[in-house]
């Protein structure tokens, strides 16, 4: 297919494609798609340097949870920049750091009391492998080196987390270079039987969950999950029931649970934490992305005293876990994360984040009749389309026809930012987005599928 000219161009564009490699890009592209020079953000907008305006319906990589530059967080971080900028976390501690741990354990479910802080995604599931894996080697079972990871899962692209990841766009390169995990096939509701629940075909997949710890349980260190939406694999989401049963059976077969809620944490599944409409606490959880309210990268992973006092030892006995990063646990990407839990605590976010996402999942309802949309999900303030060729079959439209650029390229026709995912178009918008911008976003959207797929 060809790819409409960029309709806009700029001087800053024209110095970026000079110098900058952009992530998640084959540069090649903007020889045809516009390079968006931008210039301001407020709230849900993006402003570029030509006054045009857009809608961030994807909150910048699921990172902004209420919208750019909230009043509230800038005024923390200036604060906190004319106190301390960054010290190193060994043998020094500061207020944001601990304040921000205690909020967390506050927050996150029963049972995790301890913060270990880095500084992006990924790192932090490096992190929770690397503990998981040590913690069973420092209580005298080192032959527990293996992974359980889901099918259609995204844990992050450096060398750990790629290989528990299971998308083949970011895996297959680099598979010589990955460790293999153990596959279980995903919950996705998506995939269920026609006439089958969502519980169900959940309670089915635990059964084959079962089957491969039957098998293997004795060399696996831990199960890894993306709790109630797998993101990055399509927004894949699935029914609690799995992670209850997946919960059980990691303590029947004695390995740990981690829980990546790097995409779905903070609120975006309708709860504070996807795990708690499950009722469950994981032996690790990872959190970033919105932890910082979108402005600073920050990680964290949290554990359980159990984990923790597996480490704690005489220096001799070897038992320290030695990992660190230079900007672990930054002065200031530590108050912006703690003024984001002080937002949740003082404000109704999640109640007023209930009307909205009632309000967009009424807006996408009529979609379902659209002869190329073969699914239409929501998980709180997620919502994703399933573009098909064929209705009935399901089947997808090849990837290399790009289906998904002709939406996102239309999008910024009209002033949306949305970044569909393959064939699979989807909304992850800042919790200030209002009823009318909503309305916007998806009737660009649906506008969007309807050039896609004539
Ligand atoms: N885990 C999940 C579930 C994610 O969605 C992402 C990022 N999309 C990551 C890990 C990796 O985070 P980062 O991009 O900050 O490395």
């Amino acid at each position: 297919m060809s790819i409409a000219s960029p309709p806009f161009s700029s001087p800053l564009a024209t110095r970026d494609l000079a110098v900058v490699w952009h992530p998640c890009t084959q540069m090649h592209d903007h020889e045809s798609v516009p390079m968006l020079a931008i210039a301001q953000a407020q709230g849900a907008w993006l402003t570029d340097s030509a006054g045009r305006r857009y809608l961030d319906a994807v909150s910048s990589w699921w990172t902004c949870l209420f919208g750019h530059r909230h009043p509230r967080i800038v005024a923390a971080l200036k604060d906190q920049l004319d106190r301390i900028d960054h010290v190193m976390l060994a043998g020094m501690t500061h207020e944001p750091a601990v304040a921000l741990a205690e909020q967390l354990v506050k927050a996150t479910p029963a049972g995790l009391d301890r913060v270990f802080y880095a500084d992006n995604g990924s790192s932090a599931v490096e992190v929770a492998l690397k503990m998981s894996f040590h913690y069973w080697r420092n209580q005298g079972q080192p032959l527990r080196q293996r992974f359980i990871a889901l099918g259609g899962s995204y844990h992050g692209e450096t060398i750990g987390a790629l290989s528990v990841t299971d998308v083949e766009l970011y895996r297959s390169t680099y598979s010589p270079l990955l460790f293999e995990p153990l596959l279980a096939p995903s919950p996705d509701a998506y995939l269920r039987e026609p006439g089958e629940t969502p519980e169900a075909f959940a309670l089915r997949r635990l059964g084959d969950l079962r089957e491969l710890l039957d098998r293997h349980a004795h060399g696996v260190a831990a199960v890894i999950v993306e709790p109630l939406v797998q993101c990055a694999g399509g927004m894949r989401m699935y029914h609690p029931a799995y992670l209850r049963g997946l919960r059980q059976l990691c303590d029947e077969f004695g390995v740990h649970l981690i829980a990546d809620e790097i995409a779905v944490g903070f609120g975006r599944t309708g709860t504070l934490f996807a795990c708690e409409q499950a009722a469950i606490s994981p032996d690790f959880l990872c959190l970033s992305k919105g932890l910082t309210g979108g402005t600073l990268p920050l990680s964290a992973v949290l554990t359980t005293s159990e984990v923790y006092s597996a480490f704690y030892a005489e220096y001799a006995r070897g038992n320290a876990f030695l990992h660190s990063h230079s900007y672990t646990g930054n002065p200031i990407a530590c108050r912006a994360a703690w003024e984001t839990l002080a937002i949740f605590n003082d404000e109704p976010v999640l109640e007023r984040n209930r009307a909205l996402s009632a309000h967009l999942a009424n807006r996408l309802a009529p979609l379902i009749d659209h002869p190329h949309v073969a699914d239409v999900r929501e998980s709180g303030m997620i919502a994703a389309i399933e573009m098909v060729r064929d209705k009935a079959t399901r089947a997808a439209y090849p990837s290399d026809e790009r289906r998904g650029l002709r939406v996102y390229l239309h999008g910024l026709q009209r002033g949306v930012i949305l970044r569909p995912l393959g064939n699979v178009i989807y909304f992850m918008p800042p919790y200030c987005i209002t009823p009318d911008e909503i309305d916007l976003m998806v009737e660009v959207a649906i506008e969007g599928i309807d050039r896609a797929c004539a």
